[in-house]
């Protein structure tokens, strides 16, 4: 039985007000809470146990690089990585793609190669690409989303040409919520030599993820929005093309020998892990994760579907509110506009009056604005500690903000 309200006792901000009134924290989706017991574990890091990891030969830097080691286990354990030398930890999704437009990509494709991606992708799925369109000639090939904000897998597979060598996109939308079906994409774009990048930042919250399953190449996730301190992350790497990576940073720890003329790599995933990393951060995740598998990803999944299935009933009897995509497929991630001229910036300072936190703006997906034809839209993104009754503050705030705008 799922207990939210335990769960809820679990995040201590949760109970603070804001402007007056109880905190609904409805923008789990640009970063979520921390448990009390990440904040914990972070502290007792700093308090404790803290040192540089994999340098030092004194107890307390052997404590932190066995503490920091533990969570690439982890990693692997959330998702389901045959082993935790496929997991190259980093400090989130972004330095992720990067890793691997950098490390995979750049020396690998070339003018006139093709990466695809979908119209729905964040800036960070995004920006990567385009260095290499920029500096390289690589062209990118853009797959529209269907009238409800679905994506059609085959029609990615469609976009397929002689020259693709690489598909880039997310398993869920960070603006619409919409799901895309990663594991027909990659079994297919496999079998025609093609390798596929998931960005997981907003997939691996929301639902379980076997990345042998779905068999990619690449799964990026991001700790902050996984309940864990913000700059801690990871990206899987089927083994495969870690081998074919070169390194995309160079610098401390990722190296075996230094001389004058040569340097000899860290075997992988050291080898793309530069400098001191985020060790605190790191630790955090590890707690953040294993508080997730606790609660159990099937368990956070039919929880936030009830709630996806109750905002989505909420919203359709307001006519005045036109929510952008309604996938049959999606998270409960709700991206919406007011009828008449408010903008989504003076609607969320109404629903902030209320107490309610949601985002504003572009959300970082400027081609999916283009393509929606809307400047900006409200976001109210739900997470394992939201309940109906905060859907009813949002829908009486969202009344509220209809009166003053009407
Ligand atoms: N991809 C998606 C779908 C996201 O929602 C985000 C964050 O909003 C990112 C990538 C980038 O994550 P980060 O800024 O943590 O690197």
């Amino acid at each position: 039985m799922y207990d939210v309200e335990k769960i809820r006792a679990d995040f201590p901000i949760l109970s603070r007000q804001v402007n007056g009134k109880p905190l609904t924290y409805l923008d789990n989706g640009a970063s979520a809470q921390k448990p009390q017991m990440v904040i914990d574990a972070i502290t007792r890091a700093y308090a404790e146990e803290y040192s540089n990891v994999h340098r030092g030969l004194h107890y307390l830097s052997n404590l932190a690089t066995e503490r920091y080691e533990t969570v690439r286990g982890t990693i692997a354990r959330f998702l389901n990585a045959a082993d935790e030398n496929h997991i190259v930890m980093n400090s989130g999704t972004t330095e992720g793609i990067n890793t691997i437009a950098y490390g995979w990509a750049m020396p690998r494709l070339q003018s006139g190669d093709e990466i695809i991606l979908s119209v729905m992708e964040h800036h960070a799925n995004i920006v990567p690409w385009h260095f290499l369109r920029e500096r390289q000639g690589v062209v990118l090939k853009w797959v529209e989303t269907a009238a409800d904000g679905s994506l059609d897998p085959q029609a990615v597979l469609d976009a397929i040409g002689p020259k693709t060598k690489l598909i880039a996109i997310t398993q869920c939308s960070n603006v619409l919520g919409t799901i895309v079906d990663v594991k027909t994409i990659c079994h297919e774009a496999r079998e025609r030599g093609v390798a596929v990048l998931v960005d997981g930042s907003q997939g691996a919250v929301h639902m379980p993820v076997d990345v042998q399953d779905i068999g990619c190449d690449f799964y990026a996730i991001t700790g902050h929005k996984l309940y864990g301190p913000s700059s801690s992350g990871a990206i899987y790497i089927r083994p495969e093309r870690m081998a074919e990576m070169r390194p995309f940073m160079g610098g401390g720890d990722m190296i075996k020998e230094v001389a004058r003329d040569q340097v000899i790599y860290n075997d992988a995933p050291m080898k793309f892990e530069a400098g001191t990393p985020g060790i605190v951060q790191m630790i955090g995740l590890g707690v953040a994760l294993d508080y997730m598998m606790d609660i159990g990803m099937e368990n956070i999944a039919e929880h936030e579907a009830a709630l996806k299935d109750y905002t989505t009933e909420r919203l359709a009897g307001l006519n005045w509110v036109n929510v952008q995509g309604q996938s049959a497929d999606k998270a409960a991630i709700f991206s919406f506009t007011l009828e008449g001229a408010a903008h989504a910036h003076d609607i969320s300072t109404i629903l902030d009056k209320k107490g309610v936190a949601v985002r504003a703006g572009q959300h970082c997906a400027g081609p999916l604005m283009d393509h929606l034809g809307v400047a900006a839209t409200c976001r109210a993104s739900f997470g394992l500690y939201n309940t109906k009754e905060e859907v009813d503050v949002l829908v009486d705030a969202l009344e509220l903000a209809h009166e003053l705008f009407a």
